[in-house]
C-alpha cells in the first residue's frame, strides 16, 4: 500500500535521514499505518544543529529586528488560522484526540503568534538606579542561541507553539524533535514556516525516537532546551544538560487534584470533573484525575460522576458527534491498563470502565472506557503516579485542612482545581495549593497569557506570558560611565 512519506526539514530544505531509515505511523482508530517519517541519524542532528547555529550568527536572522520577528510572527499566524482544519485533521489521526477539541487548539495558535509577535516589540530591559556619579547602568536581554525543541505527542502544535513562538521573538533559533508518534503535524507546520518566510536554518524539524532528542541535548551547540514530557525523561534531560550548564525549561507530568466542596455548585463541578479527567481520553498533563469530593456530598457525588462517564460516547475521533477517541499508541493503551489492575489490588473500588468497549465497531481502535475508581486513598499508586488516561480516583475529605494536606501530598505539582461559593475558602485554597496554576470554579482554562509550568516534579520554568521570553534570553547588564576620571589603581598618587 502506498504511504505518506514525510521528510524532515533542514536549513530550508526537505531532507530523508542520511541513512536512509524511515518509521511508522500509526493510526490509532483503525490501527492503518498511513505514514513514514524520517529516523535522523546522529550526521542530521548535528547538520541541525549547525544550520541553527549558522542562521544565528549569520545572515537575515543575526540581524533581525524586533520589528521584522514580529511581522513573520503575524504572517505565520495568518497561515496557521487559514491551515488549521488541516492542522487539526493530521493531529486527531495520529494521536487519537477528538477534532472538536484540536480543532479549537489548532486556532488558538494563530493567537499565540500574535500575542508574540506584540511581545517581540515591548521593551526588555530595565534602567537601574545605579547610585554612583557619572553611571549610567541599564540590562538588555540578549537570545540564548540555538533552542532545541522537544515535544510529545498529546498536543502537538499547541506545546511546541508555546515554546516556538517566545524562542522567535526574542531572535533565538530552534531545531524541533516531536514525538515519534505525531512527527506528520509538526512537518506539516514546518511548511507554514517556510510559506511564512523565515530564513534557511531558523526553525528546523528532524524526526526520530527518544535517542534522537538524547542526540540533540548532548549536542554542544544547543544552548538551551526546552521540554514538554514525561517527568524521567525531563530529568534526563536535566543531567545532560547540567553537564556543561545548557539552559533548560521542562513542562512534565501531574496528579493534580481537583477539589469539591459541599457548597459548590455542584452540576457545574461535575462538568468541571468531567473535562478535568476524561477530555483527551484523560492525555492531559494538567488532568484533574485525583477527584476529592468532602465527605457529606461523596456517595452522590461519585454516584454521578460514575453514571456521567459510563455515557460518554466512544467513537471516531474525526467525528465531531463523539465525545471520547483513543488513547495514543498501544504502549499507552497497554500502560493505562496496567494501572488499572494495579487500582484494583490495591483495593479501589472500580465503579465503571476498567476495559476495552464492547461495541465491535470500535474493536480496531486503542480505546479504553471512561473509568472511575471510588475509595481512593492518596497512597495508593493510582493515586500517586499519572495514568495519562481515561481514569479518575475518586478521595474523600474531610476538613479544608484535610483536602490541603491530601491536595499537596504527591511528587508533583502542575494544577489544581477548586469547587466552591465561599470567597474565602478559595483565596485561602489558592494560596496553600502548591500547583502552578489554580483554578477556581473552573478546571483546564489555559491560554497564550496566562504562565504555565510545575511545582516539584512537574517542572522547571514557564510557558506562556510575557515572562516566557526569559526563558530564551540571557540578561546583560550595561555600566556606562559618562565622565569620572579613572585613576591608576596601583598608583593612586599618579
Ligand atoms: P516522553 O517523555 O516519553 O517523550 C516526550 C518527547 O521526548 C518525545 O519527543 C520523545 O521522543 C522524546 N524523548 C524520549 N526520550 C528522550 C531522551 N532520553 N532524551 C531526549 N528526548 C527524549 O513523553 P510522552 O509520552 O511523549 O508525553 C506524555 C508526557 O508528557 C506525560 O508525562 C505528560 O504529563 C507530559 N506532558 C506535560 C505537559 C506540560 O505542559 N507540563 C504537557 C503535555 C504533556
Amino acid at each position: 500500500m502506498a504511504m505518506d512519506q514525510y521528510l524532515m526539514f533542514v536549513d530550508g530544505q526537505w531532507r530523508p535521514s542520511s541513512d536512509g531509515a524511515v518509521f511508522d505511523c500509526t493510526n490509532p482508530y483503525n490501527g492503518e499505518v498511513w505514514a513514514q517519517a524520517q529516523s535522523a541519524t546522529s550526521a542530521d542532528v548535528d547538520a541541525a544543529v549547525q544550520a541553527a547555529q549558522r542562521a544565528f550568527e549569520e545572515g537575515p536572522w543575526s540581524t533581525s529586528t524586533p520589528m521584522m520577528r514580529a511581522a513573520l510572527l503575524r504572517k505565520l499566524g495568518d497561515l496557521i488560522a487559514d491551515n488549521a482544519s488541516e492542522l487539526a485533521r493530521l493531529q486527531v489521526r495520529e494521536n487519537g484526540k477528538l477534532i472538536r477539541e484540536l480543532e479549537g487548539q489548532a486556532k488558538a495558535l494563530a493567537n499565540t503568534c500574535y500575542f508574540f509577535a506584540g511581545v517581540a516589540e515591548i521593551p526588555q530591559g530595565e534602567t537601574l538606579s545605579a547610585s554612583v556619579p557619572h553611571m549610567q547602568a541599564f540590562t538588555l536581554r540578549d537570545p540564548i542561541g540555538v533552542v532545541a525543541a522537544i515535544t510529545p505527542w498529546n498536543s502537538p502544535l499547541l506545546l511546541l507553539m508555546s515554546k516556538l513562538a517566545p524562542a522567535l521573538a526574542v531572535g533565538c533559533t530552534v531545531v524541533v524533535k516531536p514525538s515519534e508518534i505525531t512527527p506528520v503535524s509538526t512537518l506539516a507546520f514546518a511548511k507554514l514556516i517556510e510559506q511564512a518566510g523565515f530564513p534557511d536554518g531558523v526553525v528546523n524539524v528532524i524526526t526520530g525516537a527518544g535517542e534522537v532528542g538524547s542526540a540533540l541535548v548532548a549536542h554542544p551547540g544547543v544552548k538551551k532546551v526546552s521540554f514538554t514530557g514525561s517527568t524521567a525523561v525531563g530529568k534526563q534531560i536535566a543531567a545532560t544538560a547540567a553537564t556543561r550548564l545548557a539552559r533548560v525549561s521542562l513542562e512534565l507530568g501531574g496528579k493534580s487534584p481537583n477539589i469539591i466542596f459541599p457548597d459548590a455548585d455542584l452540576p457545574n463541578a461535575i462538568n468541571g470533573v468531567m473535562a478535568g479527567v476524561f477530555a483527551a481520553t484523560g492525555q492531559q498533563c494538567l488532568a484533574g484525575s485525583r477527584v476529592l469530593v468532602h465527605e457529606d456530598i461523596y456517595d452522590d457525588f461519585a454516584k454521578t460522576l460514575t453514571l456521567r462517564a459510563s455515557q460518554i460516547k466512544l467513537g471516531d475521533p474525526q467525528d465531531p458527534a463523539s465525545e471520547m477517541g483513543t488513547v495514543s499508541c498501544q504502549a499507552q493503551h497497554d500502560k493505562v491498563m496496567r494501572y488499572i489492575d494495579i487500582a484494583l489490588a490495591d483495593g479501589a473500588h472500580l465503579a465503571t470502565g476498567g476495559k476495552r468497549p464492547d461495541d465491535p465497531a470500535l474493536s480496531e481502535g486503542l480505546f479504553i472506557e471512561p473509568t472511575v475508581f471510588t475509595d481512593v486513598t492518596n497512597d495508593m499508586r493510582i493515586a500517586r503516579e499519572e495514568v495519562f488516561g481515561p481514569v479518575a480516583a475518586v478521595i474523600r475529605f474531610t476538613t479544608e485542612d484535610d483536602a490541603v494536606r491530601i491536595a499537596n501530598d504527591t511528587p508533583f505539582g502542575l494544577a489544581a482545581g477548586v469547587w466552591t461559593r465561599d470567597v474565602a475558602i478559595a483565596h485561602r485554597m489558592i494560596r496553600k495549593l502548591r500547583a502552578g496554576t489554580v483554578w477556581i470554579n473552573n478546571y483546564r482554562k489555559v491560554n497564550h497569557v496566562g504562565p504555565f509550568g510545575g511545582f516539584n516534579e512537574s517542572g522547571l520554568g514557564r510557558e506562556n506570558g510575557i515572562h516566557a521570553v526569559d526563558e530564551y534570553t540571557e540578561v546583560k547588564t550595561a555600566w556606562i560611565d559618562t565622565g569620572s576620571t579613572i585613576k591608576d589603581p596601583f598608583n593612586p598618587r599618579a
